[in-house]
């Protein structure tokens, strides 16, 4: 097992990591920007040390960095936590070269998945359902019209590098076609400095749902069930929930078991999301993601297993030691994202945090960085807390959830917490009737009245 853990990451998931290496017995060392001093994850790390300016791309991007910080204090493995260089697979190759372990896939799986045309490929030849498609990427010197003819109007044009929602366009008829595939190719090389592209079905009203895997890179795999992540606005999730109210156990098994079944055959080691549109009772995978999710509180409260214990065992070559048949899922577990944002505009509300009084009681997990008097910096995602309800039922999270938030105080900057009271009292949300374009309705809706 690992002597001493660095954390490349901030907020709540590094403090989040922090917490299971405590619990394993092994000592942390936090990096920070110089904007973060004050931060919660540098004050309750064992060692931290500071890895330069505010900007994300010279400090928690900064791989020499980071590589020093490893050094300078003996780290023997780094969680990149999510975000960051979760996905990066140079970052993995160039600490297994200092003999430093990546807490993580290997880094030919991470290329495979962060290449969404290869993931694709990858997946269909794994056994996994896909969406109807281009077959492999499309250029601008091919027939797109014949493709999208092939495929069916609408298509979607999508970024082989994409992420975070950018880098897709949307095609209705024939004569959006050029610009769409246009847009989305010089958002993707903006982004991404990378503008291979691919096709696909445009689902009209799905629903996002995404298996939780763990594999330890020895052919053992098991899946953790589903989280229903349809409540997104401009292709990002909000709301989180375990399991899908859309799903029977039937199909909760086979879907799982399919993912299972690709992890071993392909022999991942990790915790691994493979991700899945869900209309009319079929699944379409549309990625892989070879990290820790946000939302992964969700599965460790409906199955209580601790997936970052699981990741740094596995990293630190322990065979899997759960079983399928011990994976027991109970009750109902939902996650809301709480972001220094507006709850309307949606504008990012930096600042400081005058009075803060996080919900509890049973069944309440506040997984968090913030804390009264602390100044959320302008550099980074918004993200500032989740909050996790457990209940036995999915009727008795929601009643949970609606106190939960009848509690939660964050004065001195704006939040998204009145958008989720607000849902509370909607029926669709009550019955679990949502796809992935409900939210954005809503919201047109209120902005109408
Ligand atoms: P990213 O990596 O940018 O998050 P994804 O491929 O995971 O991209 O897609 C993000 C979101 O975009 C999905 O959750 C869904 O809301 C929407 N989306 C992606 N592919 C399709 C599709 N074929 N049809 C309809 N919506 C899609």
């Amino acid at each position: 097992m690992f002597s001493k853990i660095l954390i490349a990451n901030r907020g709540e998931i590094a403090l989040r990591i922090q917490r299971a290496c405590k619990e394993l017995g092994i000592l942390t060392v936090a990096v920070h920007s110089t904007a973060d001093q004050d931060a919660m994850h540098v004050r309750l790390a064992d060692e931290s040390v500071c890895i330069g300016p505010p900007v994300a791309r010279d400090s928690y991007l900064n791989i020499p960095q980071i590589l020093a910080a490893c050094e300078i204090t003996g780290a023997d493995a780094v969680h990149p936590g999510y975000g960051f260089l979760s996905e990066n697979a140079r970052f993995a190759e160039i600490l297994e070269a200092h003999g430093i372990t990546f807490i993580g896939p290997t880094s030919d799986h991470i290329r495979i998945m962060g290449d969404k045309i290869m993931a694709k490929i990858t997946a269909k030849e794994l056994g996994i359902p896909v969406v109807p498609g281009s077959d492999g990427g499309v250029t601008p010197d091919d027939d797109i019209h014949a493709i999208a003819n092939e495929i069916g109007y609408p298509v979607l044009l999508k970024a082989a590098a994409g992420g975070g929602g950018r880098g897709m366009k949307v095609a209705k008829t024939p004569d959006e076609l050029e610009t769409a595939f246009s847009t989305a190719r010089s958002e993707a090389m903006a982004a991404f400095g990378d503008d291979a592209m691919y096709m696909e079905k445009y689902l009209g009203k799905p629903r996002h749902i995404e298996v939780q895997v763990l594999g330890d890179g020895q052919g053992n795999a098991i899946h953790l069930g589903e989280r229903d992540c349809s409540l997104q606005r401009r292709h990002q999730k909000v709301f989180e929930e375990c399991p899908s109210p859309a799903l029977n156990d039937a199909q909760r098994q086979e879907i799982g078991e399919i993912c299972a079944d690709a992890m071993r055959k392909m022999k991942y080691r990790g915790a691994g999301t493979v991700e899945f549109l869900y209309e009319n009772g079929g699944f379409y995978f549309i990625e892989m993601n070879t990290r820790l999710q946000v939302e992964h509180p969700v599965t460790e409260m409906v199955t209580d297993i601790d997936l970052v214990h699981e990741q740094i065992r596995i990293a630190s070559g322990a065979t899997l030691g759960i079983s399928q048949e011990d994976i027991r899922f109970t009750g109902h577990a939902i996650e809301c994202r709480i972001n220094a944002e507006h709850a309307r505009t949606f504008t990012p509300s930096p600042g400081k945090i005058t009075y803060y009084h996080p919900p509890g009681g049973l069944g309440v997990r506040v997984d968090s960085g913030v804390y009264q008097g602390y100044k959320i910096p302008p550099y980074y995602d918004s993200l500032i807390g989740k909050l996790v309800v457990h209940g036995r039922t999915r009727l008795e999270c929601m009643m949970r959830l609606r106190r939960c938030l009848s509690e939660f105080v964050v004065d001195g900057i704006e939040t998204t917490i009145p958008l989720f009271r607000e849902l509370m009292d909607n029926q669709d949300i009550a019955n679990g009737a949502y796809d992935i374009h409900w939210l954005e309705k809503f919201l047109e809706m209120e902005k109408s009245l």
